[in-house]
C-alpha cells in the first residue's frame, strides 16, 4: 500500500512531569523521569464514501491542509467515540446529511502533512447511503457536491483519501 514517510515533529519534553523525553529504537518517545511514553502513532478518522443515486459525496476544504481541494467528508475520532457515531456526526455537521452505513469500505494508512507537527493517520473508511440529496457547506466545508463516476476531480486531499477513492473506483458501477 502507497505509504509516504514523513518526519514526525521531535517533542523535547513529557507532558506529564516536564522532564526531557529520550527517543527509543522503537520509535516512542519515552520519559526520563516517570512512565509516560509518546507512541507517535497514528491518529484515527472515520471517513465516508456517502453515495445518492449512484453519485458520491465530496467537500470541498475550507482550510489548511489542501485548502481549496475536494475532499472525502470525516474526521478525526474523539476520545470516547466509535467510529461509526464519528462518521455520522461528521456528515451532519459538514453537509447536514443523516446518513446510513452500509459496511466497513476499508482501512487507510496516510499523513496529514501540517508544516510545523505532521502526522500518521489511519483511516476507516466506510460506505454510506443518503436517502436525501440536498446538501449544505457547513462548518470546515466551503462546498459539497454529488459526482458521477466521470466527475471525480484529479486532485484529492490527503493521500490516504486518495486511494480510498481509488479503490473505489474499481467497484463503482
Ligand atoms: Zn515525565
Amino acid at each position: 500500500m502507497h505509504r509516504k514517510k514523513i518526519v514526525l515533529a521531535k517533542y523535547r519534553f513529557c507532558s506529564l512531569c516536564g522532564h526531557r523525553l529520550r527517543a527509543h529504537s522503537d520509535g516512542t518517545l519515552r520519559c526520563t523521569s516517570c512512565s509516560f511514553v509518546n507512541y507517535r502513532n497514528a491518529r484515527p478518522t472515520a471517513t465516508c464514501l456517502v453515495l445518492y443515486r449512484n453519485k458520491l459525496l465530496l467537500t470541498r476544504r475550507k482550510g489548511r491542509p489542501f485548502k481549496g481541494w475536494w475532499d472525502l467528508p470525516g474526521g478525526f475520532i474523539d476520545h470516547g467515540d466509535t467510529p461509526e457515531d464519528t462518521a455520522k456526526r461528521e456528515l451532519l455537521e459538514e453537509t447536514g446529511l443523516h446518513i446510513s452505513i452500509e459496511r466497513l469500505f476499508g482501512i487507510y494508512p496516510g499523513t496529514y502533512p501540517l508544516k510545523t507537527d505532521p502526522f500518521m493517520v489511519l483511516s476507516i473508511a466506510y460506505l454510506a447511503r443518503s436517502t436525501v440529496g440536498k446538501l449544505e457547506a457547513l462548518d470546515d466545508v466551503s462546498e459539497s457536491r454529488w459526482f458521477a463516476k466521470r466527475e471525480i476531480p484529479k486532485h484529492i486531499a490527503f493521500d490516504s483519501n486518495k486511494k480510498i477513492i481509488k479503490d473505489f473506483l474499481r467497484i463503482w458501477n
